[in-house]
């Protein structure tokens, strides 16, 4: 089996994968918080995971890759305090904080599918694992690692020696910027949630019972609970943003120690972000676009797919109209050529295609590769048609299918606007949505009665 490099958070370097058990692969992804849409922001990392998933299967591996969902509202600031995400959605759409949590989980799924994101091996939802959280709350309370304030049961951070390391936190610098805190009852900044209790004289729309009181848990304790659910206790990759390292990842990591003593995850990796004029494009903010605000603008989800593994995972990647839209022609491109009868793999292409993926997905390279392999004079176009066919197993563009022409409804009404004004004489109009027809990536083709429209390549 292929040496597969990965660049390890945890030892801030690039290590070969060993996994626990041979040939399979156990991989928990933090999973999408569903109070609203998925923005194009969290569907790159899910992206990105899922070239990774199929980078290891295309290399021989059986992959169990978990993605939680986070059904349980987080409190709307890291410190644990504010409002909690879910019920403030809930009165935003006007639903039960549950039928919230349904909407957005089934807009996830459908995400996944548009984007050809593999289905996950499970999806487990954090309010079907309560009883599990609280197990490993316990566990962690009789290791000595927690303390209860007046609203709830704290991770004591002070007594991890190691707290700050995964993170290369300074402590002692967070310790002077905290005296603004507004918990004052925790005895550490750095401190977090493990179960919070139900505002007195409030009915939470989401709560439970447990041995401290009735409640919810805390923001990090599900992804401990059910990633060791379901991959065993060590596994062996975790994965999520970038935004992850500093809170949420050194606090599953803290939990780990106070309940098992030991890390639960060998490897840790995360991709940067996608960013929009320099900003991070992020929920909270109220996001860019989503993928069906792609669509309806007339590009192919996959468009955004190929863009997002043009650029390296550690590296992030700026969002413009304008590379989605070289996207689009590039992914065409691609699609013109898949089409077709096929020979045989190419083996020199092969080999380098497998020490690209192999180490710590080198995607941009990849893509460099394919266009020079379809450039290559050498192989016959079947032989380069057959390998590429291949590699689209770890890039999931769909590639060897006849695209249907399909002509989405807003470019249709943009050219019929481009007859009418063409109809009428006015020149200017009709130039002006000559161009914007084609910035969406299609052309118009007068006819002699009427037009034909038609994808840019
Ligand atoms: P959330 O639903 O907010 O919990 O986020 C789900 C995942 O999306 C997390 O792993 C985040 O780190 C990731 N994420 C959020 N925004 C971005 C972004 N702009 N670029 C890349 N990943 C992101
Ligand atoms: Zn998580």
């Amino acid at each position: 089996m292929e040496k597969f490099i990965l660049y390890n958070t945890a030892t801030r370097q690039k290590e070969e994968l060993k996994t626990i058990k041979k040939g399979l692969v156990g991989m928990y992804c933090c999973g999408p918080t569903v109070y609203s849409s998925p923005h194009i922001g969290n569907m790159y990392a899910y992206i990105v995971w899922d070239s990774l998933v199929r980078s290891l299967e295309y290399l021989g591996y059986e992959v169990h890759q978990v993605i939680n969902i986070t059904d349980v509202g987080h409190l709307v600031n890291d410190s644990d305090d504010g409002e909690d995400k879910m019920e403030k959605g809930s009165r935003k759409d006007n639903i039960s904080a549950w039928d919230l949590a349904k909407k957005y989980e089934k807009e996830f799924v459908d995400n996944l599918e548009l984007l050809n994101i593999k289905k996950p091996w499970k999806m487990p939802r954090a309010t079907e694992h309560i009883a599990e959280q609280i197990e490993l709350i316990k566990l962690i309370e009789k290791n000595g690692f927690s303390y209860q304030t007046s609203d709830g049961i704290y991770f004591d951070t002070a007594k991890f020696v190691g707290y700050g390391d995964f993170a290369k936190l300074d402590i002692e610098k967070i310790k002077e910027g905290a005296r603004v805190e507004v918990n004052n009852e925790k005895k550490n900044p750095t401190d977090f949630a493990l179960w919070k209790f139900s505002p007195k004289n409030e009915k939470r729309q989401m709560e439970w019972e447990s041995p401290w009181g009735i409640g919810f848990p805390g923001w990090h304790i599900e992804c401990t609970a059910m990633s060791t659910k379901y991959l065993g206790n060590p596994f062996d990759i975790h994965t999520g943003g970038e935004d992850h390292i500093s809170i949420h990842h050194t606090n599953e990591i803290a939990q780990g120690h106070g309940a098992f003593g030991k890390q639960t995850a060998n490897y840790w990796m995360h991709n940067a972000f996608i960013t929009f004029n320099g900003e991070k494009i992020s929920k909270s903010s109220g996001g860019l676009y989503t993928v069906f605000d792609l669509k309806e603008m007339g590009y192919d989800p996959l468009a955004y797919r190929y863009m997002v593994l043009s650029s390296h995972y550690r590296k992030g990647m700026s969002f413009s109209m304008e590379t989605l839209k070289a996207a689009t022609v590039a992914l065409n491109k691609l699609r013109e050529f898949s089409v077709g009868d096929t020979g045989k793999m190419i083996p020199e292409y092969l080999n380098e295609f497998q020490r690209l993926v192999a180490n710590d997905l080198a995607m941009p390279e990849v893509m460099a590769l394919i266009w020079k392999m379809i450039a290559d004079k050498n192989y016959s176009t079947n032989d380069i048609r057959f390998t590429l066919l291949d590699f689209d197993r770890v890039l999931g563009f769909g590639l060897g299918v006849k695209i249907k022409e399909e002509i989405p409804k807003e470019i249709e009404k943009l050219a019929k606007l481009r007859f009418e004004a063409k109809a009428q004489k006015n020149w200017a109009e009709s130039d002006r949505l000559r161009d914007e027809i084609k910035e969406k990536g299609y052309i118009i083709e007068d006819q002699p009665e009427g037009y034909k429209l038609k994808k840019y390549l």
